[in-house]
């Protein structure tokens, strides 16, 4: 993000040019580097002003389409509720949100299902490999044992 040392931006909607601090950060990309899960992130090309927005359908207020969470269920990719809407029926009803869990998690899967299998591959691989080397050592150990006993 070279535009962080001048701190202004220019808004690719309004043409207007503003400080950095009204563009959103937000993470584009999810990635697994040395076996944890990292975000790449990006500041959004247009001012908070010009945010794309959308109507919850609970609280029928106007707002940008951050302020919902990301979902497979919707063409545009995000839940009809707000966040804060959502949050707050989760928060009454806990059973729900274990569910609602459970989707994303699932959706997560599908979505990155070729790099998840290659990184357990290469996981099982790994214990595999140490299982082996366990068992090598322990019949070294017990390969000595006998000798010693017969002797
Ligand atoms: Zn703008
Ligand atoms: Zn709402």
């Amino acid at each position: 993000m070279t535009d962080d040392i001048s701190k202004i931006k220019l808004c690719n909607r309004c043409k207007k040019e503003k400080s950095i601090d009204e563009f959103r950060i937000y993470h584009t990309d999810t990635f697994y580097y040395e076996g944890t899960l990292k975000y790449h992130y990006e500041r959004y090309d247009y001012c908070k002003e010009c945010e794309p927005k959308k109507i919850c359908s609970k609280c029928k207020e106007e707002i940008s389409l951050f302020d919902f969470y990301k979902t497979n269920k919707y063409i545009d990719g995000r839940t009809a509720w707000c966040k804060k809407c959502i949050d707050d029926y989760y928060e009454e009803n806990p059973d729900e949100k274990y569910k609602w869990n459970k989707d994303y998690h699932k959706y997560y899967y599908t979505k990155n299902r070729e790099r998840i299998l290659a990184n357990n591959r290469k996981y099982k691989r790994k214990k595999k490999q140490e299982k082996l080397k366990r068992i090598r050592r322990e019949a070294k150990k017990n390969k000595k044992k006998e000798i010693a006993k017969t002797n």
